[in-house]
């Protein structure tokens, strides 16, 4: 029929099963109570797995919203809404959000930063990369077994080379030696096989090697 010519109105949609019990004049019938109940919920929420999934999926989407910015910003960004201090992946030191700068290649201190910008160093992986292109002081001694005091003796010599990170003022913070530059060294000194071995067990008692 077309008396009307013109309607106007609004639209109301229901998707829910029991709204549109309501609307059919259906009775609401009391709600099962939660597969989980409190006591349950109290119990494992401590668990250990529990926390580490939970801390899993917060880290994964903090990523996902760096990510995400990276798109605008790619060169990274400091990260100044973090409210906990964190740690750079190049000299271990803690800051604020604020102070660290953030992109795929890890998080650094506005100070790595600055020698990353300035040439001092290429941007290296973080710290502990198993296939770390870079190493530190104290690896010499335990990985490479050559004490502290020859190793001045070695940069002096030209078989070790060393890239000082220097702070605004120009104080030395932190060295590190490029795996690139320093093959003649890790040569003569080629990296111990560790003896530690971490184990854990699985859900049977066994042992499984990491
Ligand atoms: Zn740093």
């Amino acid at each position: 029929m077309y008396r009307l010519g013109y309607l106007e109105g609004r639209l109301k949609g229901y998707d829910r099963e029991e709204d549109m019990l309501k609307l059919a004049g259906k009775k609401e019938e009391p709600k099962p109570k939660p597969k989980i109940d409190d006591e349950k919920r109290q119990k494992y929420s401590s668990n250990n797995l529990v926390q580490l999934a939970r801390m899993t999926g917060k880290y994964a989407g903090i990523e996902n919203m760096r990510k995400r910015r990276l798109l605008k910003e790619p060169e990274g960004f400091f990260l100044d809404d973090e409210q906990n201090q964190l740690t750079c992946s190049i000299c271990g030191e803690h800051y604020y959000g604020s102070e660290m700068w953030w992109n795929l290649d890890g998080t650094r201190c506005k100070d790595c930063l600055r020698n990353i910008k300035q040439g001092v160093i290429p941007s290296l992986k973080p710290r502990y990369d198993d296939k770390s292109n870079w190493f530190e002081s104290w690896q010499i001694k335990s990985n490479h077994g050559v004490h502290p005091s020859s190793v001045r003796k070695l940069v002096r010599e030209g078989l070790l080379h060393s890239r000082d990170l220097k702070r605004k003022d120009g104080n030395v913070y932190y060295t590190v030696y490029l795996v690139s530059e320093n093959q003649e060294f890790l040569k003569k000194y080629p990296k111990n096989k560790s003896d530690i071995k971490m184990t854990i067990a699985d859900k049977d008692g066994k042992s499984i090697e990491l």
